[in-house]
């Protein structure tokens, strides 16, 4: 049984995403060598999937990934990484996530690669490799600027040492994440690269060796082939959008679309109010469409008065209170809904370019990000393949 408001995931988008972004790397690599600047050898995709690959279903996702050639899968903590394993997925898994205060034997029992973040992190797993016996390797991570995780860059002569002699750890690769790639204005992005470079230098005095390093995310992997490296981690662009205000020429398809169906068609009277609230009025002879989905299926409440649907390739307001099963839409204007007829959240119905609406569309509503909007995509809503 398949419910009325269900999840399509188009895994052939993301299979053609993953190729694109592949063959876009490729290519500017091809240019940068014969111009004598940037990276100059295409860097790897290591492929982000953690919070259930950004609400389109982790294993599903994984697998697409892996076959087309992903070097390496992203996911945030232990838990996420042992259920690929449990899914199948050979690929190394790297963990972004602290591991200070986890239960580490995962990452042993289920061959994970950690991120160690802190002197704490690299002790523990430290111990717990001696304890097996078997040597672990690791990706380093610098904080250069973001102030979250990661050895601060301008004090890692008092801090790496005693990491880099842990007899049971190896150190694969160095990396980064930036906090303003996604702001062409912010001066932090291009100080974070500079001192990321620094840190590596550091690193590899400090007999870390020069190491494998990566740092850019969507944005970063958009806006500068300088940053590349030898990996990138894309997650959004993986999915078919693009990390806003930035843009892109590359053909990037949505991989989700979320639609249900008019379950209803009501007529309400001028002055009538509609909805928990009563926050809508209505001001002339309005007809109202039903449609079975709400907040417990991840629509957000302040899309009332604000977000828009398709219904018969038209547009049609949200209007009235989103509720926790239901929401209701102005059709007054669209001739002949009826009750079965499609409605889509995010996806197309049409070929125009208003017959169309994406999470980045939808984010820019009520003012938040589509990285929001996909991940709050409710466990109830079935994804289907
Ligand atoms: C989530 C995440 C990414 C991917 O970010 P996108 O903006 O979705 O490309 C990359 N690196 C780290 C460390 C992350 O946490």
């Amino acid at each position: 049984m398949i419910r009325c408001t269900a999840a399509r995931v188009d895994l052939d988008a993301l299979a053609s995403n993953f190729r694109v972004i592949q063959a876009h790397l490729a290519s500017e690599a091809l240019l940068n060598r014969a111009a004598g600047a940037g990276v100059s050898r295409a860097p790897g995709i290591i492929a982000v999937v953690k919070a259930n690959a950004y609400g389109h279903g982790a294993r599903p996702v994984a697998r697409v990934l892996e076959d087309a050639g992903a070097v390496m899968l992203a996911v945030a903590d232990i838990e996420e990484g042992v259920d690929l394993r449990e899914a199948g997925i050979r690929a190394p898994i790297l963990v972004f996530g602290a591991l200070s205060v986890s239960d580490v034997s995962g990452v042993f029992d289920y061959r994970l690669t950690p991120t160690i973040s802190s002197p704490a992190a690299g002790r523990a797993l430290q111990a717990a490799a001696a304890e097996r016996g078997v040597t672990l390797g690791y990706h380093l991570k610098i904080d250069t600027g973001l102030n979250r995780l990661g050895f601060r860059h301008d004090n890692l002569s008092r801090t790496l040492p005693e990491l880099l002699a842990s007899a049971h750890l190896r150190l694969e690769a160095v990396h980064t994440h930036f906090g303003t790639a996604d702001d062409p204005e912010s001066p932090l992005f291009e100080e974070q690269r500079r001192r990321f470079e620094a840190a590596c230098l550091v690193v590899n005095d400090l007999g870390g060796g020069p190491r494998l390093r990566h740092a850019a995310s969507s944005a970063a992997l958009v806006r500068d082939s300088r940053v590349w490296y030898d990996f990138v981690r894309p997650g959004l662009l993986l999915y078919g959008l693009v990390p806003p205000p930035l843009h892109t020429m590359l053909a990037l398809r949505p991989v989700m679309s979320l639609s249900s169906r008019v379950v209803a068609v009501k007529g309400v009277r001028v002055g009538e109010p509609v909805g928990y609230g009563a926050r809508f009025t209505a001001e002339r002879p309005t007809s109202l469409a039903i449609v079975p989905a709400g907040y417990a299926d991840g629509l957000d409440r302040r899309l009332e008065g604000r977000g828009v649907v398709l219904v018969r390739g038209r547009r049609a307001p949200i209007v009235g209170a989103v509720s926790m099963d239901v929401l209701t839409v102005d059709v007054t204007e669209i001739a002949e809904v009826n009750p079965g007829d499609d409605v889509v959240f995010l996806g197309a119905q049409g070929e125009e370019s208003w017959q169309r609406i994406d999470a980045r569309e939808m984010a820019s509503w009520t003012g938040t990000i589509p990285y929001e909007i996909l991940c709050r995509l409710g466990a109830r809503v079935q994804r289907l393949y």
